[in-house]
This record gives structure tokens, C-alpha cells and sequence, in this order.
């Protein structure tokens, strides 16, 4: 009998972390689906997995290393190896410059910057036992676009390609990290933005509408696929030609 493969997606109960979980268990991983508020969701979301998939939901703020080291015992317990980790999670704190509060912007460098750093460096160790580790980070097209009022989660989501492309030095050749940078997907984030801000973005979009959760986790699954076993260091943009510029 072939073990499945383990899959641990943070930020996994809604938006893009629950269509990566979604895809996943759909190829047969086990997942382990992380939330931080969003218990219930996370729990429910189980009900529309495959019924042979194992699920595992742990509450954990990837930001808090604590936290996160917790989370890797009730793994370790649970399935005793992990394939591969998403790190998805991520919060927005829009606010200009003069009233932005120290305090977010500590945490919002905190959440989408150090959770990352935290999850690599906590589960690096699993990873490498697998003999297919991969670690798939999101980033966003917000990284490079120059958009005002989200000086904290731009410059967090800008280090991110830098610290996959460190992570993937460190830790070839057994596992591979990647990273995807999206553009508009239609999820809770993208609605708190408004209306205006969502017809603006289309407009300048070529292919004229947001993307899809599905779509980012469709491109997920590939770079954690064999297919993608000569890609490392690279983030892949998802974002309908928003960033092609002029
Ligand atoms: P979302 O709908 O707002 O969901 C955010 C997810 O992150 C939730 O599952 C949330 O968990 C989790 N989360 C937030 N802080 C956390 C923490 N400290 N510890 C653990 N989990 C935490 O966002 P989304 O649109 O799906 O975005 C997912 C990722 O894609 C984010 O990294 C985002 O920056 C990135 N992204 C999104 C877009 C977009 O257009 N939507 C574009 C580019 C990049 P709880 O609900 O349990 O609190």
C-alpha cells in the first residue's frame, strides 16, 4: 500500500488556501489545513474533500514561532512526514502613510514576511526526509505594482521571492521552493477592497476579469508535482497580464 503524500497549506479554510487544499486532496494528499480564526470553516471544509482523504485542521498564527512549532508536533504526531508546504497565509492592512500605526505595521510584516520565514525554517527539517519536499510560497503582483496605502504588505510580499529564492540555495537538492505571485483573485481580500478598487483592476487586466482561487491552485499543484522537478528559486505570476504594463 503507497502512503499518501502530505500536504500542509496555511491560511488553508478559505479563499486561495482552501482551493490549494481542495486541488490537493483531489490528488490524493493528506492535508493539514491551518487556520488562525477560521475554525469552523476549516472543520466544514473537510465535509467536501474526497471521503478517503485524511484531514487534519490546526489552529495556529504562523507569525508566532511558538506557534508554528506546536503545529509541527500535532503533524508529526498525526502523519509523521510532510511533502509539502503552502504558505498562503496572509492579512492586509491598507492605510497611508502618516496614520499607518507602528504596531500594524509590525504585524503585517510579522504575518506575511516572518510566518513564512517561521514555517520554512519549522518544517525544513520534515521536508527533507520526503523524498519530494517542496515548499510553494505565495506572493503577490502587489510586490512590484507601486499601489499606494499597503506600504507593509507591498514590501512584505516583495521579500518574499528573495527568501524562496535563499530557502531554495539552502535547501537544494532535496526539497524545491517556489514561490507564485498573484494577481486579483476573487476572494474576501480582494471584495474588502470595493467595487471601484475591483473595477479599476479588471480594467487594467487583459484578460479582463479577477482570477480564480482555483487558478493559483492549479499552478500550486504543478510546481509540487514531478513536472516541476527542475524548478527552484522561481515565483511564477498568475495575474491575467496585469503586471505586462503598457
Ligand atoms: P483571505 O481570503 O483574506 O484569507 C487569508 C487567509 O490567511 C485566511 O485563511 C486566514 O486564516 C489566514 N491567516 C491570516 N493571518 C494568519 C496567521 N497569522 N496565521 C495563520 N493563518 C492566517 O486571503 P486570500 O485572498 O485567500 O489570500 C491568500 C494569500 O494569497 C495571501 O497570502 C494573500 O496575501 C495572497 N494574495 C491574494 C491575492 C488576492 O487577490 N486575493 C492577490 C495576491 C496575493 P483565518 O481565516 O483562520 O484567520
Amino acid at each position: 500500500m503507497t502512503v499518501a503524500r502530505v500536504a500542509l497549506v496555511t491560511g488553508g479554510s478559505r479563499g486561495i488556501g482552501r482551493a490549494v487544499v481542495e486541488r490537493l486532496a483531489d490528488a490524493g494528499y493528506s492535508v493539514v489545513i491551518n487556520y488562525l480564526n477560521s475554525g469552523e470553516a476549516a472543520t466544514d471544509l473537510i465535509k467536501y474533500l474526497p471521503a478517503n482523504v485524511r484531514a487534519l485542521p490546526v489552529q495556529a498564527d504562523v507569525s508566532d514561532h511558538g506557534s508554528v512549532v506546536a503545529m509541527r508536533e500535532k503533524v508529526a504526531r498525526e502523519f509523521g512526514r510532510l511533502d509539502l508546504l503552502v504558505n498562503n497565509a496572509g492579512q492586509t492592512l491598507a492605510g497611508d502613510w502618516c496614520t499607518l500605526e507602528p504596531t500594524a505595521w509590525e504585524r503585517v510584516l510579522q504575518v506575511n514576511l516572518t510566518g513564512v520565514f517561521n514555517c520554512i525554517q519549522i518544517f525544513a527539517p520534515l521536508l527533507s526526509d520526503s523524498d519530494q519536499g517542496r515548499i510553494v510560497n505565495i506572493s503577490s503582483v502587489y510586490a512590484g505594482i507601486g499601489t499606494g496605502f499597503v506600504a507593509g504588505y507591498a514590501a512584505a510580499k516583495a521579500a518574499v521571492p528573495s527568501l524562496t529564492r535563499v530557502f531554495a540555495k539552502e535547501l537544494a537538492p532535496r526539497v524545491l521552493v517556489n514561490a507564485v505571485a498573484p494577481g486579483d483573485i476573487d476572494t474576501e481580500m480582494t471584495m474588502a477592497a470595493g467595487p471601484e478598487f475591483i473595477s479599476s483592476t479588471v480594467e487594467k487586466t487583459p484578460i479582463g476579469r479577477l482570477g480564480k482561487p482555483a487558478e493559483i491552485a492549479a499552478v500550486v499543484a504543478f510546481l509540487a508535482s514531478r513536472d516541476a522537478a527542475f524548478i527552484t528559486g522561481q515565483t511564477i505570476v498568475v495575474d491575467g497580464g496585469r503586471t505586462l504594463g503598457d
